[in-house]
């Protein structure tokens, strides 16, 4: 028996058994498309009928080297045959032809990305059919032209500028600015000349759809096709499934139209039903943006009871599919059909939005609202908006060049590419770009992804542009009025106003304003009550806390704004690098006696000891994590070759001095580099990253360990009697022996011991190490008996697991490698499960063999990034710290990873 290839549309429930009755399933046989297609002839809604051919299809047709699979075309013709008879109209009958679309399906929505042909089974004689039936001549030789126009380009690969280039000579000749006002003997005419460019245009319907099923199929592998699943993460060997389907027009005049409609607003989330429309005009007018569609809302007004109908299929299809909808329709002489229907993309806005009401309206549940946000879609909310200032000055100074239509939100400054791979090249030269273009296309979309926001002249709110910018959370600004791009001549103008290629502009996608010049641009806070909500929500799923990585108050109390749940990492050193302090922590490192090196120090323990303060401030009643002194002490000097040229500038000005007074002057500061130059060389390393830093210090320099204990607990005294609830945790970073570490645990306890008893109070702390090195995962048991808590320091932890640099590999192979495919991931970027992972999880299993109440978290840069995150999770950490902007992210990421087990 062969295979089922085709199933129509009613026949739904048959591809459901064939599948084993899941749903996913039933989408990767019949593509979204198909699956919905059938989904709605179940439901009653209308749709005209057809049938789908499978995925499967597709992959043997592809694996087949290009040959359709045995038995397809028998199939094809049998469901042909149903629908002429559902319909009583036949396929190539010029008495009543049965015009079919055939359109391509995947799994996953790709906009645009594959082929679509529209009303094949016309030919020379059934438009005169075609004609008299519809008693539109003028309807019967534009659905002809077109589809002339995309069998050529799509079927047989003719370029679209040729056919473009007959219609616009035509349109200059009658004087008009769109095809809809060219006569019926102009159409004729485009027919017969379309016909000459497009050699090889088959006569037979049924050779017709032949051919365009294997376009549709050969599609799948088209570069567009490719790019966009690269950039959106969809695996390559899915398939697309085809839909034939009767063709219902919306150019059969002034009661008929065709638009798009999503079920609530896309861009804000609002609960309305929004979209686009044109009267007497076919499907891929509104998509290409082409003309100037009407807003949705006009419809109401146009065709009431056609939005009425709309608006309730819109409800019914949310109530069914629990989620929102974007739908294709067409009005045909007042009849409405709804062509397909699919998840509605979205703003990151909309997005948490919807998710927010539907979980309020019963429609999901709280878990399933949490879930179907993404972290990337947190994310967004942190992404940059004009700064007012700003905006209020290029007003004041007149640059602000007009406004277009606010598709996607958010900021996007950059240099004016006209061209996508000059966006791309540049992007990847490190400049910031804003890809500009008349309207975008899906050959467009590697440039699209490379700049940091697009504008475009023309289109509507789901013009292509507008829906992938949404969708990779691209700022956007489309149909600018006015504005006139030439790409050839590398300017646009507006106006009298020309700008170059190279030019800054920025655009605001959230208000469509567009700006000449570089504007500067903030982060918002994320106070959006549905945002705050849905995070709330993600609290009572997650199991791992979330902290910061803060060094100074205003960061810490930031993060607490976004939801930390106290301090993971304080870097202390940072402090050291202020201006005011440099010069005090050189002397320290510079001291040759240890009453030189007790005076420095005694100089930044008030310092240290206000930030500190500050820190437990902002934490009232949250851990606090501060790391003792890590990098190796050079870092603090000047660079030895910058000093040895100093010292040679200074000698010239010593022999050049004047007076006595600038004589002993130069003197004094020519003393001070040679003593510079004498400690960066005591201090040099071949390999300061393997030397003496970390826990190492502490050894050897005690007294700063001392000096930072103090400043700790002296200010947590501090905070005490200020009536704020302290929870120090003092860290002490890349241990690597249990020895080493109780012994500096001694110090640190010693020096807090002392002030405490000093001050006479008593306060909590907890002392902990870093996991930074195998070793110290691999001797984690013995490490616990110092340690209270581990805190992962992954970024030193995957540098010395792989002993890959942190510092200098990604310049150096690991891009490449990473190119090559040679590892998948970038280990710095994404926790790598397989070998950090797993001393991670011997650390975790070790330390709390010896300590049941050990904490566990992890402090690098992992700890922010959602896959990593999931793992901690399943490592059974108790938290993970992140930066302040990523904490909401984490959040989320955490919830997710609890709600996925
Ligand atoms: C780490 O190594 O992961 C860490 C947090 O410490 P640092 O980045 O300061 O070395
Ligand atoms: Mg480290």
């Amino acid at each position: 028996m062969t295979k089922t290839w085709v199933y129509r549309f009613q026949d739904v429930a048959e591809a459901e058994n064939a599948v084993g009755g899941d749903w996913e399933d039933v989408r990767g046989l019949l593509g979204g498309k198909g699956a919905n297609l059938g989904e709605m002839s179940r439901l009653g809604v209308p749709v005209p009928p057809g049938f789908t051919i499978t995925t499967e299809a597709c992959n043997e047709y592809i694996t087949g080297g290009g040959t359709l699979p045995a038995g397809l075309l028998d199939q094809v013709a049998a469901a042909l045959a149903a629908i002429e008879d559902q319909t009583g109209k036949r396929f190539g009958d010029p008495a009543n032809p049965l015009l079919v679309s055939c359109r391509s399906g995947a799994k996953f929505s790709m906009p645009g990305m594959m082929d679509t042909v529209l009303n094949i089974g016309l030919n020379d004689v059934v438009v005169k059919g075609l004609a008299e039936l519809s008693g539109d001549e003028r309807f019967a030789y534009d659905s002809y032209r077109r589809l002339v126009q995309m069998f050529g380009s799509v079927v047989l690969g003719y370029k679209d500028e040729l056919f473009e280039h007959v219609l616009t000579q035509y349109r200059q000749k009658r004087g008009v600015s769109t095809d809809a006002e060219l006569s019926v003997e102009d159409l004729r005419e485009i027919v017969e000349r379309f016909r000459r460019i497009a050699a090889g245009f088959p006569d037979d319907p049924k050779e017709q759809l032949r051919l365009a099923v294997e376009a549709v199929f050969r599609s799948w592998n088209g570069k567009r096709a490719i790019d966009y699943r690269n950039a959106a993460g969809i695996a390559h060997d899915l398939g697309t499934a085809v839909n034939i389907q009767v063709m219902v027009f919306g150019n059969l005049g002034e009661d008929s139209a065709t638009g798009v409609a999503m079920s609530r607003d896309g861009a804000t989330g609002e609960n309305e039903i929004e979209g686009d429309y044109l009267i007497n005009a076919q499907g891929e007018d509104v998509v290409a943006g082409i003309r100037a569609t009407k807003d949705l809302r006009i419809l109401h007004e146009e065709m009431p009871q056609t939005y009425e109908e709309l608006s309730d299929i819109s409800r019914k299809l949310e109530a069914h599919y629990r989620e929102m909808q974007d739908m294709e329709f067409t009005v045909e002489r007042g009849r409405l059909w709804i062509l397909q229907t699919r998840d509605g993309k979205r703003t990151a806005q909309a997005a948490v939005r919807i998710a927010v009401d539907m979980a309020h309206e019963g429609l999901i549940t709280r878990a399933e609202a949490v879930q179907r946000v993404t972290p990337e879609q947190i994310d967004f909310f942190l992404h940059p908006q004009l700064a007012a200032e700003s905006r209020q000055e290029a007003i004041a100074e007149g640059r602000l060049l007009g406004t277009g239509l606010n598709v996607s939100p958010g900021a996007a400054v950059g240099v004016v590419a006209f061209d996508p791979d000059l966006a791309e090249r540049w992007n990847e030269d490190g400049r910031e770009v804003l890809l500009v273009r008349p309207e975008t296309k899906p050959d467009d979309v590697h440039g699209m992804i490379a700049a940091e926001g697009i504008l475009t002249s023309r289109g509507g709110r789901t013009s292509h542009a507008a829906l992938v910018a949404r969708q990779f959370g691209k700022p956007a600004v489309v149909g600018m009025e006015g504005l006139e791009i030439e790409p050839d001549n590398h300017l646009m103008r507006l106006g009298n106003l020309q700008i170059a290629e190279g030019d800054w502009v920025s655009i605001d996608g959230t208000t469509g304003e567009v700006f000449l010049g570089r504007l500067g641009t903030f982060v918002p806070d994320l106070s959006d009550e549905s945002l705050v909500r849905l995070l709330g929500w993600a609290d009572e799923f997650r199991r791992l806390g979330v902290r910061a990585n803060a060094d100074y108050p205003v960061d810490a109390q930031r993060a607490r704004e976004y939801g930390a749940q106290g301090i993971g990492l304080c870097r202390t050193e940072h402090m050291f690098f202020e201006e005011d302090r440099l010069p005090i922590v050189q002397s320290m490192i510079m001291a040759s006696t240890p009453a030189e090196r007790r005076d420095a120090l005694d100089e930044l323990l008030p310092l240290q000891r206000a930030d500190f303060l500050g820190l437990f401030e902002a934490m009232d009643g949250l851990p606090v994590i501060i790391r003792l002194m890590d990098p190796p002490l050079h870092e603090f000097l000047p660079a030895w070759e910058k000093l040895v040229d100093e010292v040679a500038d200074r000698k010239i000005r010593l022999r050049a001095a004047d007076s006595l007074e600038t004589l002993n002057e130069s003197l004094s500061q020519l003393e001070h580099t040679e003593r510079l130059v004498a400690a960066v060389e005591r201090l040099r390393e071949a390999n300061p990253m393997l030397g003496l830093r970390g826990v190492r210090l502490s050894v050897i320099y005690p007294e700063i360990t001392r000096m930072q204990v103090r400043a700790i607990v002296e200010a947590a005294c501090d905070a005490v009697e200020a009536g704020i609830v302290v929870e120090p945790e003092i860290m002490i970073p890349l241990s690597v022996d249990a020895g080493e570490l109780a012994w500096v645990g001694d110090v640190v306890r010693g020096e807090a011991a002392t002030v405490l008893a000093e001050r006479g109070r008593e306060v909590d702390y907890k002392i902990g190490t870093m996991i930074e090195t195998p070793r110290a995962a691999i001797t984690a048991a013995a490490l616990a008996e110092t340690a209270e808590f581990f805190s992962f320091g992954t970024n030193d932890l995957t540098q010395t697991t792989f002993a890959i640099s942190r510092d200098d590999a990604e310049a150096s192979f690991l891009t490449y490698y990473l190119t090559l495919g040679v590892i998948a991931e970038n280990p710095f970027a994404t926790l790598d499960d397989a070998g950090v992972g797993t001393l991670i999880k011997m650390a975790v299993a070790g330390g709390r063999d010896t300590r049941e109440d050990l904490e566990v978290g992890i402090c690098g840069e992992h700890g922010g990034e959602p896959k990593s995150i999931a793992l901690c999770h399943q490592y059974g950490l108790d938290y993970v710290s992140c930066s302040p902007f990523r904490v909401p992210v984490a959040r989320l990421a955490a919830a997710h990873a609890a709600l996925d087990e």
